[in-house]
């Protein structure tokens, strides 16, 4: 990426109050007409600026400048969840272009709804006076209409926390290669990289009395960063890295200062196919027989929101290996994903469904509840022959109506035992730490066959498990073994 702007050299910073999180706060640099601009939303009214947090004692900086309330949208059409009925007011915007970048945008922001929304939940059978809201807006950039940096901010509050919980997170996409980008694919964040020291260097520029809490800046604080128009912009989640008065620092390093801690746009060779995972050395991990010895501990792996360019790697893995899995899959993928389906089939492994387009199911009516799950049935039953009596709703969210419907469609629902936080934490090492740590005999594992950094893990997990002593078995088997042998109730929830 050669461009750099004149104006790079200034420091985008906002405090994004978090009061004011409705706001957009990049400001929108003077840009070339754009692919497909969108109008912008009616500005919603300000609020009165929050009060400075007194439980650090440190002051804000006086004069960040207040930010434009504009959007920059240059990637997409802003799609919209939004509730103002109820007690939890909820407006979360995220783009969506049209093509095969959208779902795990979409899945994010169902997942931000859907999780601030059980957590109220709770709080409205404490109080049914309490009030809620969710806000998240976004900004997107394009960048050498090749790179789409998206930042999505926001927050979460309600009436008995004790502050607003921040919402930050940042998407890449190069478009030329169609691939997310992570940040680790952006700036060069070893410790001798350049990226850290130039983000220290800014945020002490930017807020003085700042430089006593910088002393850390490692890879983490680069985990929500976006490919901007004059820098990359490195979003700090409010109380994760400063304390809350800072606010929710947004930083650009400028292009024309990352020197060589900028790898975007560095030619490099196309991708290569992801590493095929170590031989077993000695001691070898027995590989899995077909059949279960009940006397032995089981546990069964499932996949969801698959199938994606990522499933092929850990049908490798099982195949090396010899274990079996079970992928919920979104129905209008399996269509494009038949060669990845058939051949989990062929594997041993099993596909259920996972709604139609993932959205949460406990939200619609009979109607639409039954066209999700027979749609979905008959895209998997077209590519493997078979149609399983269970599924998994996204979310794992269940209420009385998808129980009854799926009662009426003889299902059953299977959720999980174990969740690794694999769609949170991206982090290979993290995954298998947390599914080697809550492992036990006849567990359902939660993990998603989206992430590169899921399949990653599982290089280290399935051998693992498999030396440990676990039969990798599928969710078929594993409930036939913990339910000895019963037939599966429809409409009941299975979690183990
Ligand atoms: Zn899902």
């Amino acid at each position: 990426m050669k461009k750099a702007l004149p104006r790079a050299l200034c420091l985008v910073l906002a405090l994004l109050l978090l009061a004011s999180c409705a706001q957009e706060t990049v400001p929108a640099p003077p840009r070339a007409p754009l692919p497909s601009p969108s109008p912008e939303k009616t500005p919603e009214p300000s609020p009165p600026p929050p009060s400075p947090d007194s439980e650090s004692g440190v002051t804000p900086p006086p004069d960040v400048p207040e930010p434009p309330y504009s959007a920059t949208v240059e990637y997409g059409e802003p799609e919209l969840i939004k509730d103002n009925d109820g007690p939890l007011f909820t407006y979360i915007r995220f783009p969506q272009a049209g093509g095969g970048f959208d779902m795990p945008i979409a899945v994010w922001a169902n997942w931000v709804y859907q999780s601030a929304r059980e957590e109220f939940e709770d709080v409205l059978a404490a109080d049914e006076n309490a009030e809620g809201e969710i806000n998240v807006h976004f900004n997107s950039y394009l960048t050498d209409d090749r790179y789409v940096g998206i930042v999505e901010t926001g927050s979460f509050a309600h009436s008995h926390a004790p502050r607003p919980r921040d919402i930050v997170r940042t998407f890449n996409i190069d478009l030329s290669r169609e691939i997310f980008l992570y940040p680790s694919d952006i700036l060069d964040l070893g410790p001798d990289g350049g990226a850290r020291a130039l983000l220290r260097e800014l945020l002490s520029e930017a807020y003085p009395g700042s430089s006593v809490f910088l002393g850390d800046i490692d890879e983490r604080w680069f985990s929500q960063t976006a490919i901007g128009h004059d820098g990359i912009i490195v979003v700090l989640e409010r109380y994760a890295f400063l304390p809350g008065a800072f606010g929710t620092p947004m930083v650009t390093l400028p292009y024309d200062r990352l020197g060589s801690a900028l790898i975007l746009g560095q030619e490099r060779p196309p991708e290569p196919p992801p590493p095929s995972p170590p031989k077993p050395s000695s001691p070898p991990v027995p590989a899995q027989s077909g059949t279960i010895d009940p006397d032995r501990p089981m546990v069964a792996l499932t996949f969801d929101d698959g199938p994606s360019r990522h499933t092929p790697h850990i049908l490798d893995l099982l195949e090396q290996y010899g274990g079996r899995a079970t992928f919920f899959a979104v129905g209008n993928l399996v269509g494009g994903g038949r060669d990845t389906v058939a051949r989990a089939i062929e594997l041993g492994c099993e596909v259920a469904g996972h709604s139609w387009d993932h959205k949460d199911l406990t939200k619609l009516d009979e109607t639409a509840l039954r066209t999700q799950m027979l749609d979905t049935a008959a895209a998997i039953e077209a590519v493997t022959g078979v149609s399983l009596p269970f599924f998994r709703p996204p979310y794992g969210a269940v209420n009385d109506r998808l129980k009854n419907v799926a009662r009426e469609l003889g299902l059953a629902i299977v959720n999980w035992t174990v969740d690794p936080l694999d769609w949170k934490n991206r982090d290979a090492g993290m995954v298998y730490d947390a599914i080697m740590r809550d492992v036990r005999d006849r567990t359902i594992i939660l993990s998603h066959d989206l992430f590169g950094t899921t399949a990653q893990a599982m290089e280290r997990v399935i051998p693992e498990l498999l030396s440990q002593g676990y039969q990798l078995v599928t969710v078929s088997e594993l409930l036939r073994h913990t339910h000895d042998g019963a037939a599966l109730e429809a409409g009941r929830v299975y979690s183990r």
